[in-house]
Formats: C-alpha cells, structure tokens, sequence
C-alpha cells in the first residue's frame, strides 16, 4: 500500500515491526526484504510519489519535484553541488541508470586497511545475482548510444586507451535522453518499479512525504521514530508522526542518515559519525566541434560509454586516477554551469547540437564531514563540509589535461571547464594553463552525483559507525543500508554497491544468518 501526505489529515500514530527511513537505493532493496520475511514493514519518504504521467520532461518542473534542494545542495563553501534524489525511489528515479559493482580493488583495500574480511567478491555473489536479475542489469544495446558518447569509444580506440560500455538497468529503453528527469516510459528499472512495487504487494505500508526527525529509544532497544507530514513541494509541517517499532533501517541517504542520528543524541559512542565522506568531485566539460558533427547529446542513454584509461586502483584509498563519462540530457544545467555569460553563452548555445558533453570524475579520499543545524523555516539545513586534498587537485588537472587533449584529438575545436573566470583550450599549446585552473569556491562548479561515507562501517566504532551486518555499533535493532556506510569510494557509480551492500545485510537478517 502506498498512501501519499495530501492522503493523512490527521496526527499519523502506527506500531510496526521494521521501519525503513527512506525508499532509495538502500532502502528499497531493505523494505522487499523485511516484506518478504513476513514481517510488518512501514516504509518512510520524505520525498513525494511521483510516476511516469508527472515525469514532464522539463528540468524546471522536476529537478524541484525530485531532487533535494531542488539539485541545488551544496558544499558549506558553495564549490560542490551533492546531486541527491529525494522522492518515493530516491536517486534511483533520477539517475543514469549505470550498473557498476564495486571495484575488486576496493574490496581488497577494505580487507587490508579496516580488516573487512566478510566482505568479499564470493560473499556478494548471490547478492549480485539477485540485484541485478530485479533490475534487468545487461550490456547497453547498440540502439541507444548516442554520438555524444560513442565519440570517446571511437577515439579510445584509436589511440589505444581502454574504454567501455555501460551494463545498465533499463528494460524497454526508447533513448528518449531524460533519464535525469525521471523515465516517462517505465524503462529506468529504480526502486520506484522494482522493490517499492514488491514490497508493497508483500504489505509494507509506503508512507511518502513523511520526514523523520528524530528517533526516541524505549525500554527493551525498542524505538519510537517521531516525523512530520509535509507539504509536497515546500516541506512544511502538516501533521505529527509517531511510530513505535521493533527495529529501524536507516536508508536516508550519506547526507540525511547520519543527520538524523545526531538529532536522536545517538552520535554518543559514535566518533566517527558523519565523518570520512567521500564526494567524488566531477566537472563537466564541453568541447565544441565542427558544425557537421552533431552529438545530439540529449537523445540516447544520458551517460552510456566511459574511458578507463587512466583508472588506477592501487591507490591509497582503494580507487584513484580518473575517468571521462559521455553524459548529456540536462540542457538547463549544461548552460547554467558554463563559463560563459552575454553573447558568449548564446553562442555557446547555438553550438549546442555540435558540443560534445562529458564528466571528468576523480575518485577522491574521504575527508568530508557532515553535520546539520535547524534553518530559520524549522527546517533541518545540513552542513556537508568538504576540502579536496592536494594530492586530489594534482590529480584532477592532471585529468583535466588527459581529457583536453584527448578530445582536441577527437576533433574538438575547443575545450571548456565550468569556471567563470577560465577560458577555452583550443590547441596543445595551452595545456600547461590548466596548472593554473582554479579549485576554489566562487570560480568553479563542481558536482557530487555519488556522496557516500559519513556512517562507514569498521570493525568497532572507533573506526566505523556500523559493523559488517551493517548494524549500528552501540545499539541493536538499528541499522544502516545507504551510501553513507561505504568506507571509501565503492565504484564509480554507487548505485548497485549500495544495494548489493544492503541485499547482503537484509537478506542474512530476514534469514537470521
Ligand atoms: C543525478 C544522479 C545520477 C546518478 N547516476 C548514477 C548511475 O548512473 N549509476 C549509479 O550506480 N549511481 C548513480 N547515482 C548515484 C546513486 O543513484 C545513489 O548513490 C544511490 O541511489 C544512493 O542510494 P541511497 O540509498 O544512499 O540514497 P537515495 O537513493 O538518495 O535515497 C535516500 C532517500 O531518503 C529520503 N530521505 C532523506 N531524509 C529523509 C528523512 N528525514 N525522512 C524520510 N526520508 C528521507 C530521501 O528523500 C531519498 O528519497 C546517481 C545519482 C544522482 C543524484
Ligand atoms: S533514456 Fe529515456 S526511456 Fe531510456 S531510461 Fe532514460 S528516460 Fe527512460
């Protein structure tokens, strides 16, 4: 059963066995689970319920609609957008629909580094399966690829670099190019079509537009989750919400997780709670070519051909180097972060249809922390402070000068970074500028699509938050399945490491392994 805010008019008051907070990717793949066990489930979104007939295919309707922030949280400093989807489905609604598992070397890092003998590649197995047979994980087919990516491929090729195409979870994918925006066609196999939709058959009660606030222990590590009601769109307070519980399965996200902890007193115990977070800091990059070279980045798969290259696996925290990823089907915020403004950017514009679009993403170490205060509407503002190493930013112009010449050879007449105060790249000549690229707040964006750590697990809690069952160190019955809980960057995309993460945990929990 699904029951939306505008459905309660009334104080919500519920006793249930499990309550998941937050229906992403983490916490869907938690509530079939806990349904599937038999157990009486409520799940908890903050986030509205929306379907194909709302996803109206205009970034203005629905970045609002979908996005925390309406997409635009940032960093304390404003340099890094954190990219999350806040709906009934979560990120998994708004996302590329790229389905990567986590690196073996990162695995192998955690064993090493924080002595995480349970998880490896033979233990997620049957995890995997079971994820990737729900959302229909294949190769991309041949149909769907744009020019926009199939550029990087081809020049890969040619200059002997090592590339790919994406597995995805798509089933009956048109390429209408929007998948950032929702999929009106019911292609993008997220939680809001796959898990939420079984656990809800199976009898989980699917609360949206339920926030929780804070969570009050009981006698006997039972718990009481206080929330509110709100209004669709602007969040504000409706009704009160009061739900005594068994067991909690935290699945709000990196961000709001471990907010919601430290509102409840259970940081206490926890140092390492909202700590050790991870970005993994993308720019956009633009390069226009000849006007005969259409790329038609906004039809196709969005983001379907990455250039691994210069991946390096060995590095410190499990996942270094750098990648480009072809992504397109977001014209408003393609143009909003340019480094253009007046007839500049309307020339820029008119070029549209000859820009090639990529991401430049540069795995990062986990330096980030997190912490939250009220705003002045009675709404939590988190706080998500963040500096980029100076091993990062080497690393990172380092990339920058990879993927300019990589695309001047791939035929781009120019190359452009998202800085207001940086101009193009046009010939090899000027690469040693990129020396001087600024990394700092005010004159660069930067985007975060894959936020995780703050609530890592560790072997004990002066190391991590949760243990290797994903629950919470210093109380029972608690438990965390979102990104929040990877020690260090998972993959590249973070979709399918949470859910094999939280299939792992829940499964052996509903099994009592
Ligand atoms: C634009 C974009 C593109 C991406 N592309 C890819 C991709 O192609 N492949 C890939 O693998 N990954 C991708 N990712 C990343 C991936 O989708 C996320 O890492 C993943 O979905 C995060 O899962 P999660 O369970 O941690 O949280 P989410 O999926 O973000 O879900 C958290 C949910 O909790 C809810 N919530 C928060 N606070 C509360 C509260 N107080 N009360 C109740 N509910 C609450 C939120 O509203 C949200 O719906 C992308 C992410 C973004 C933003
Ligand atoms: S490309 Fe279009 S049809 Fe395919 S998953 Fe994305 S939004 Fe859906």
């Amino acid at each position: 059963m699904i029951i939306q805010g505008h459905e309660i008019f009334a104080p919500l008051k519920l006793k249930t066995h499990s309550v998941v907070v937050g229906s992403g990717a983490g916490g869907g793949v938690a509530a079939y689970h806990m349904a599937a066990a038999g157990l009486d489930t409520v799940v908890l979104e903050e986030g509205g319920y929306f379907q194909a007939k709302d996803f109206n295919q205009r970034e203005e309707d629905m970045m609002p609609a979908l996005y925390r922030g309406a997409g635009r949280q940032t960093t304390t400093d404003g340099m890094i957008y954190v990219w999350q989807g806040s709906t009934f489905g979560g990120s998994t609604v708004i996302n590329t629909a790229d389905a990567t598992p986590i690196e073996a070397e990162v695995l192998h890092h955690w064993q090493q580094k924080f002595g995480l003998s349970e998880l490896t590649e033979d233990n997620l197995a049957a995890s995997y399966e079971r994820v990737f047979k729900t959302l229909n994980v294949h190769r991309l087919e041949e149909k769907i690829l744009n020019r926009n990516n199939k550029i990087l491929l081809e020049t890969a090729n040619r200059l002997g670099y090592k590339a790919g195409v994406f597995n995805s979870n798509r089933k009956g994918c048109i390429g209408s190019g929007y998948c950032f925006t929702g999929c009106a066609y019911d292609a993008k196999q997220g939680t809001n079509l796959t898990y939420l939709p079984q656990a809800s058959e199976l009898g989980a009660r699917i609360y949206t537009d339920v926030r929780v606030d804070r969570i009050e222990r009981l006698f006997g590590n039972k718990y009481r989750v206080h929330g509110s009601v709100v209004e669709r769109g602007t969040r504000r307070f409706r009704h009160p919400v009061e739900i005594d519980c068994e067991r909690i399965i935290m699945a709000a996200g990196t961000v709001h997780t471990p907010a919601i902890l430290k509102r409840s007193g259970f940081d206490k115990g926890l140092p390492q709670l909202g700590k050790n977070i991870s970005l993994q800091p993308q720019i956009g990059i633009s390069a226009v070519f000849p006007d005969s070279e259409k790329m038609t980045s906004w039809r196709g798969a969005p983001q379907s051909i990455y250039m691994n290259e210069f991946d390096d696996n060995r590095a410190e925290h499990g996942l270094g180097g750098f990648r480009m990823e072809g992504v397109g089907g977001m014209a408003g915020v393609f143009a909003q972060f340019s480094n253009s403004i007046g007839l500049d950017h309307k020339r820029m514009m008119q070029q549209y249809p000859s820009t090639h679009y990529s991401a430049l993403l540069v795995p990062d170490q986990p330096t980030g922390t997190m912490d939250w205060e009220w705003g002045p509407d009675g709404k939590v503002k988190p706080k998500i402070q963040y500096t980029p190493s100076e091993e990062w930013k080497q690393r990172f112009r380092r990339g920058m000068k990879t993927a300019s010449e990589f695309l001047l050879e791939a035929g781009a007449r120019e190359v452009n970074f998202n800085s207001p105060v940086y101009g193009s790249i046009t010939n090899g000549d000027q690469l040693s500028r990129i020396d001087d690229y600024p990394v700092e707040p005010g004159l660069v964006a930067l985007t975060s699509a894959h936020v995780q750590g703050s609530c890592r697990i560790g072997l004990d809690a002066n190391v991590g938050v949760v243990d290797q069952n994903l629950k919470l160190h210093n109380l029972d019955n608690i438990y965390i399945v979102d990104g929040s809980i990877m020690p260090t960057t998972a993959s590249t995309h973070t979709m399918i490491p949470i859910m094999v993460m939280s299939d792992r945990a829940m499964h052996k929990l509903a099994h009592g392994a």
